[in-house]
């Protein structure tokens, strides 16, 4: 393939008007967006008005008039659609790790401790097992991490409470088959719990048909809400009214504005918030969803994975054709692979990864460094990481990405000392 090649498929791309949504830095090929998403250009007006008029000028009758008390289940209906779950469903609150401590919670108590195991995979990511750990702790349970997806099967038995997984795995780029995992852990007695941090925005994702129970996921990465964003939760509606989340505070209330000095549950998914909403930073999440809607009438979802999946492939084809150096973690079949490209490096360049992600960042070149397991390097390397995030990456990125990468590697730039000092973020 020739960089004309590339720009060629650019042309021909149906989703490339999408491009111009975004407030893109020139001379920059992005591929961070599974870290933090980029900005889309409508989201600093937004903001300005929801600062200015809603609160500077409206002030607090902007609850009622602006919409603000409303804007977790208003987000959630405009995500709703990207995940595979209906209107109503959807609450955009908090974090992701406090909406999987919610629903670790939840999960747990509807198994009424008959069961207490909980089943993940120890590469998931920190955040998730850190949460796990504390939450089975409080339920006097056990936290059971295989090494291995083939490993998953032998643990769900009558033990297993929860099968607790991140559907897109943050470093490698894997994906699990939601649909036949949920129906093993289910076939089994247990729950499930999908962490969609990398997939909402990215892959489709079918909750309701893959009969899932929770599911949790991230608002600054694929869904383009800004440094921070509100993340959400869902709960399928056969779980509603039975499973209670731990964090009772008013705004999950029935009736909030009662003011009762006791505690009643919403209906349905309201139950899932805690508190007051950030509604700056909900407004900056609304414009990064409202970008989706623009998508849609471009073949939305489906439209989005195919355009993702060449974008993967192109950037593999050329790593493999130009850089011998570096080898692929992703899988190359398109059915287990996000949104996203990992790369190890060969054999004494392996521990070079960070200094190499320095120099191509330097060079405009924007992935990030997840490091290995030092224990286990073998299994779980230094990675290079790439998102493609299919709304904004153009084909050329993707070929230009590789010949920084190529030239990096070949003229071994990456030796430069100001390439080695570690910062904080990686
Ligand atoms: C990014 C990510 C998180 C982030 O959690 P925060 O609470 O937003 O810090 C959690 N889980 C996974 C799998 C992630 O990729």
């Amino acid at each position: 393939m020739t960089r004309d090649d590339a720009l060629q498929l650019d042309a021909q791309d149906p989703l490339a008007p999408l491009h111009e949504l975004f407030q893109l830095p020139e001379g920059k090929i992005y591929l961070d967006g599974n870290s933090l998403g980029a900005l889309p250009k409508a989201t600093a007006e937004r903001v300005r008005r929801a600062i200015e008029q809603e609160w500077g000028s409206d002030l607090i009758e902007s609850w009622n008039k602006a919409g603000w008390i409303d804007a977790p289940r208003r987000l959630g209906d405009k995500l709703a659609p990207l995940v595979g779950a209906r209107t109503g469903e959807v609450l955009v609150a908090d974090s992701t790790s406090i909406n999987l401590y919610k629903v670790l919670h939840a999960a747990l108590s509807l198994q009424q401790g008959q069961r207490k195991k909980v089943v993940s995979e120890r590469s998931n990511f920190p955040t998730d097992l850190y949460i796990a750990d504390s939450v089975v702790r409080a339920h006097g349970g056990e936290l059971v991490l295989v090494d291995t997806p083939d490993e998953i099967p032998a643990h769900l038995d009558e033990r297993c409470a929860v099968l607790m997984l991140t559907h897109v795995h943050y470093r490698t780029g894997r994906m699990h088959d939601m649909a036949l995992l949920t129906r093993w852990a289910q076939q089994a007695g247990a729950l499930t719990i999908w962490d969609l941090a990398h997939s909402a925005g990215a892959v489709p994702v079918d909750l309701l048909g893959s009969a899932a129970d929770f599911a949790v996921g991230c608002g600054y990465k694929y869904l383009n809400g800004g440094p921070g964003a509100p993340a959400f939760v869902w709960v399928h509606p056969r779980h509603h009214g039975l499973s209670y989340q731990p964090l009772s505070g008013w705004l999950g209330h029935a009736q909030p504005f009662a003011f009762s000095p006791f505690y009643q549950p919403a209906a349905g998914i309201q139950q899932y918030q805690c508190g007051t909403p950030a509604v700056l930073a909900m407004t900056a999440l609304e414009s990064g969803l409202e970008v989706f809607e623009q998508a849609q009438k471009l073949g939305g979802m489906a439209a989005l994975r195919s355009k993702s999946l060449a974008l993967t492939q192109l950037f593999m084809d050329e790593v493999e054709a130009r850089v011998p150096q570096a080898r692929i973690v992703t899988p190359k079949e398109s059915a287990q692979r996000g949104s996203q490209v990992s790369l190890a490096l060969n054999g004494d360049l392996s521990g070079a990864a960070y200094a190499v992600m320095q120099a191509l960042i330097a060079r405009g070149v924007v992935g990030d460094f997840r490091a290995g397991d030092p224990r286990r390097l073998e299994a779980e390397p230094h990675l290079l990481r790439f998102g493609f995030t299919p709304l904004y990456t153009r084909f050329a990125d993707a070929f230009d990405a590789v010949t920084q990468l190529a030239d990096i590697l070949a003229t071994e730039a990456w030796r430069a000392p100001e390439f080695q000092k570690q910062n904080k973020v990686t």
